[in-house]
């Protein structure tokens, strides 16, 4: 089919949210969808995520990523939704215009009615995060090495240390074990787990891989190669602790050191950003604060289980459907969402009070820090509980969600915040 330059919806990034979003505006009634990726296969990152773990909430069933990716894409074509990769998009306006460029059409513009950005994130650096010491081959981040040994076929070293407890390290110290390479430890700078636990016991504990926590890394060492690193022990600010300095051999660092949501894009578009999440301010139907921009998956926070990410895509995806048939009024009636008590963050943002009716909201949050026992997740509108959930701990490594019921509403009140807290039970 011949791409003409007029879409109903444009959605940025095929990963699980990009497609989610476009198949769900599909299924709700937009005319032309587009899915514009940089890459030249659709899918995302799922498709260096070899390992299983995903789809057990969408499917039940634990799928490896490029399998739980591979039922979208499908499903994309199935719906009619067009794509257009090896196209990066460069800048997306207010107005819906979308500059793009590719090998096979140079520079151009295209123009929709709404517009979902699906642009994922990317990972910390070692000049981020100002790591001192030589400059020698042997320092990348933990998901180039991913890409590298699960697509590429290279093994980047064979001897590691990785920093950061986050999911991609610790999936990736034990796909290097089981590659034959010998992971020598994860330094973790704060006193807790920032990824799963669940990856913590497949990944480290049954490969015997020892996990440091409040430890880091205080100097690169080797003038080509990385010959070893010098680790030491921090203190509850970050500081080291003298005489705990050690050296560790090893020929390759890892980074897993936080993911950073992509949003050069949004910011151009004129979109607010959280500066806590890194991404998109939106409401409940994932929309920014530009009116027909909505936002979906690790664009908008870092989610840890990837069908979340999918049932953002969903929920983004039909709005944007149904805001380019001009069905979404403007609104200003909203209520905000605040982080209360040991909350870091919560999304979305704000609730839009005509569309609560229509049915459930998940609100997402981090916690501040971890409660290893029975908690409360309460949701309060000015001085009235409006719901609470239980669980059994709070981690900042997982996300922590409830669920906003129609009967919840009665209880909230335009322009009066609702607030979030995780407490004691
Ligand atoms: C390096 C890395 C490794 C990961 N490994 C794991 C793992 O092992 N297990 C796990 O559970 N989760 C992993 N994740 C988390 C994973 O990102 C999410 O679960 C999920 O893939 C997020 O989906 P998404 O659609 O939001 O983003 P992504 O899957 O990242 O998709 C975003 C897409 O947008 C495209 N894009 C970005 N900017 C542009 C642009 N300007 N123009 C056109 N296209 C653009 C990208 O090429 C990409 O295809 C990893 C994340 C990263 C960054």
């Amino acid at each position: 089919m011949a791409l003409q330059d007029t879409y109903d919806v444009i959605v940025i990034g095929s990963g699980p949210g990009g497609l989610a979003a476009a198949i769900a505006a599909r299924q709700n009634g937009a005319g032309r969808v587009l899915v514009v990726e940089r890459d030249v296969e659709p899918g995302g990152i799922l498709l260096q995520c070899i390992h299983n773990g995903f789809g057990v909430e969408v499917f039940k069933q634990d799928l490896p990523g490029p399998s739980y990716a591979q039922r979208f894409i499908h499903q994309a074509r199935e719906v009619g939704v067009e794509m257009l990769l090896d196209t990066m998009v460069l800048d997306v306006r207010p107005d819906k215009r979308v500059t793009a460029a590719s090998k096979a059409r140079g520079l151009f513009d295209l123009q929709a009615k709404t517009v979902v950005l699906a642009m994922g994130c990317r990972e910390r650096t070692r000049a981020q995060i100002r790591l001192p010491g030589t400059r020698p081959v042997g320092v990348i981040t933990a998901g180039t090495a991913q890409r590298w040994v699960n697509v590429e076929g290279y093994m980047p070293g064979r001897r590691f240390v990785i920093l950061g407890s986050g999911d991609i390290g610790m999936i990736m110290a034990r796909r290097l074990t089981y590659e034959g390479a010998k992971v020598e430890r994860v330094l973790e700078v704060m006193p807790y787990l920032t990824g799963l636990t669940r990856n913590y016991v497949q990944c480290l504990l049954d490969n015997d891989i020892p996990l440091q926590l409040q430890h880091t890394v205080s100097r690169i060492i080797g003038k080509d190669r990385v010959e070893a690193v010098e680790t030491v022990q921090v203190d509850e600010k970050w500081q080291p602790v003298p005489g705990t300095e050690e050296r560790i051999p090893c020929d390759t660092l890892l980074m897993s050191v936080c993911l950073i949501p992509e949003n050069e894009r949004s910011r151009l578009a004129g979109v607010q950003l959280d500066p806590i999440t890194g991404g998109p301010v939106v409401d409940n139907h994932f929309q920014t604060c530009v009116p027909g921009i909505f936002s979906a998956g690790n664009v908008v926070h870092v989610y840890d289980l990837v069908d979340w990410v999918t049932e953002a895509g969903w929920v983004a995806g039909k709005a944007a459907a149904q805001q380019a048939r001009g069905e979404i009024k403007p609104d200003d009636q909203t209520i905000s969402i605040k982080a209360g008590g040991n909350v870091r963050y919560a999304v979305p943002h704000r609730l839009r009070l005509s569309s609560l009716a229509e049915g459930e909201v998940r609100l997402q949050m981090r916690v501040t820090r971890p409660i290893e026992a029975p908690v409360w997740v309460e949701v309060h509108s000015g001085d009235r509980l409006v719901t609470r959930k239980g669980e059994p701990y709070a981690r900042p490594g997982e996300m922590v969600t409830v669920t906003l019921k129609p009967k919840d509403y009665v209880a909230m009140r335009s322009g009066e915040a609702v607030s979030i807290a995780i407490v004691p039970r």
